[in-house]
């Protein structure tokens, strides 16, 4: 281990007591202890070998580690313990929404007639398949307002690239020659990255002291070189973009179009339709709002909703009913962008969203919303005297604080977030919105009960308390964690998980 280029990283941070070396496996290993016993083979070492190609026989034997079966789970629950994860404590990550996945999801999602689908299978013998995915649709058109939905993309910035397309489509069809898209200041940094990757120029907008967009900063910029618009409604303030109606009037005047950035809805279900206040194309994240585990990267799932008009735009293959109620998939549709992924997107997504909006209904997604919103209300009150609050007012599913005040006694947010690992606590998302100096961005979810928001602003009182009266303790911190502070970029760029080089 010590070899390993993250290893030596971590032991120049924090001496190695904490590495419990005694964990490793390599260390535990006994010459001829076995976890597995194989079978006789019932033939002779020439006869065996003269079955295996001469390029591919090992001249040495592998080097691994000789230890029991229990040894070797034992290990390996060691580090998944090691990290940080929803199951093992509260995650307030702002906009990335990491609220409790059920396992009933799960076991669907996981379920053998699903996973041993063939995707190339065809679609008469994938009906059931089929079905879930057209129900799905259905039900994302009725929490969006939006009655096309197509489930294709992988991921919120694959939705907003395949929304994009379509805008770009869209009026090029109508000859009109537009090249920008209008973007706040509080936009999730993949807003302006789409616009550019399909050739258009984000024109930002600033919000105003609200923490909102104003209608007279939409109309002071719109002419007809704006495509459209796209907004995040809640904002990533954790606010609610009151005049979307009066924007998207202004837009549509000009012959734009409106984009709302849904990656989020956890504040939205069943109380705030997009489609129904004038956005025509949302995407939403299955992996977010709807309840598959995410964190690591993927596979997620990008929904793409868009109003009827801009249908025929979709990308292929659509998932059509014929009129015998068999479900295909149909590829002539020519106005199409064409296809943003391999097969259909990522079908166990599609599930788990299936299972988690089935098992909640209606009003049951609604209350998850009506909690997810009184949660951050409620946190935001018990610690907005201990930070400082750059917008007032009610917030929708998370707010934002800043650590400004901790800043001037030599305290960063970064060392606020470190600290709280000490506690078992995730840190919320820090340094964005980028109009914030020193964002926390805290999101509770629906999940956590009282008693874990009290604690985390217990401790984030304590925090506070130590940036004022011993700052050393903070600005060291994590002091409990297996390792202490990495060099992040080091570690994800230059990842070594060899034993031996
Ligand atoms: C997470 C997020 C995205 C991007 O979603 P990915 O699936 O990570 O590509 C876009 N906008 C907002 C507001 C988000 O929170």
């Amino acid at each position: 281990m010590t070899s390993s280029g993250i290893a030596n990283r971590q032991e120049t941070e924090q001496e190695s007591s904490t590495m419990d070396e005694g964990t490793l496996i390599y260390e535990k290993s006994v010459v001829g202890r076995r976890g597995y016993t194989l079978p006789e083979t019932g033939g002779t070492e020439t006869e065996i070998l003269s079955g295996i190609p001469e390029n591919l026989r090992r001249d040495a034997a592998a080097n691994l580690p000789e230890v029991t079966e229990g040894e070797a789970m034992r290990h390996f629950i060691g580090l998944s313990v090691k990290n940080h994860h929803i199951d093992k404590g509260f995650y307030p990550l702002g906009s990335c929404t990491m609220k409790y996945n059920p396992r009933l999801n799960e076991a669907a999602a996981s379920h053998p007639s699903f996973t041993g689908h063939h995707p190339l299978a065809p679609d008469t013998t994938a009906q059931g398949a089929l079905r879930l995915m057209y129900t799905l649709s259905g039900y994302l058109s009725e929490i969006s307002g939006l009655p096309s939905v197509s489930l294709q993309p992988v991921a919120g910035a694959q939705g907003e690239l395949a929304g994009l397309m379509i805008m770009r489509t869209y009026h090029k069809a109508k000859g009109a020659a537009c090249t920008r898209i209008i973007i706040p200041d509080s936009a999730h940094g993949t807003n302006p990255a789409s616009v550019r990757s399909v050739g258009f120029t984000p024109l930002q907008i600033k919000s105003n002291e609200q923490g909102v967009v104003a209608p007279e900063a939409v109309e002071a910029v719109m002419d007809d070189q704006v495509a459209g618009m796209m907004l995040t409604n809640p904002n990533t303030l954790g606010i609610f973009e009151t005049h979307v109606a009066e924007i998207a009037r202004i837009v549509h005047s000009r012959g734009g179009l409106m984009y709302l950035d849904g990656a989020n809805l956890n504040a939205n279900m069943g109380i705030f339709r997009p489609g129904d206040v004038g956005f025509d194309i949302m995407h939403f994240n299955l992996h977010k709002t709807f309840s598959t585990p995410h964190g690591g990267g993927g596979p997620g799932g990008g929904a793409l909703g868009v109003r009827a008009e801009l249908d025929r735009f979709l990308p292929t293959p659509v998932l059509e009913e014929d009129s015998h109620g068999e479900l295909f998939f149909n590829y002539r549709r020519p106005d199409s962008i064409g296809r943003m992924h391999s097969f259909y997107g990522n079908f166990s997504n599609m599930v788990r969203a299936y299972a988690y909006i089935r098992t909640l209904g209606g009003r049951g997604l609604r209350r998850a919303s009506e909690t997810a919103v009184l949660n951050a209300n409620y946190l935001k009150e018990l610690i907005r005297k201990d930070y400082d609050l750059p917008y007032e007012g009610h917030c929708m599913h998370e707010f934002v604080i800043s650590g400004s005040r901790q800043k001037k006694l030599g305290v960063k947010t970064l060392d606020i977030s470190k600290r709280l690992l000490d506690f078992g606590i995730h840190p919320p998302t820090n340094y964005f919105p980028l109009i914030v100096p020193e964002a926390l961005m805290i999101e509770p979810t629906e999940t956590e009960s009282k008693e874990t928001l009290d604690h985390f602003a217990a401790v984030m009182k304590q925090i506070a308390r130590e940036a004022r009266e011993d700052s050393e303790k903070v600005t060291s911190a994590p002091h409990e964690t297996p390792v202490g502070r990495l060099d992040e970029v080091g570690a994800a760029r230059g990842l070594d998980v060899c034993y031996r080089d």
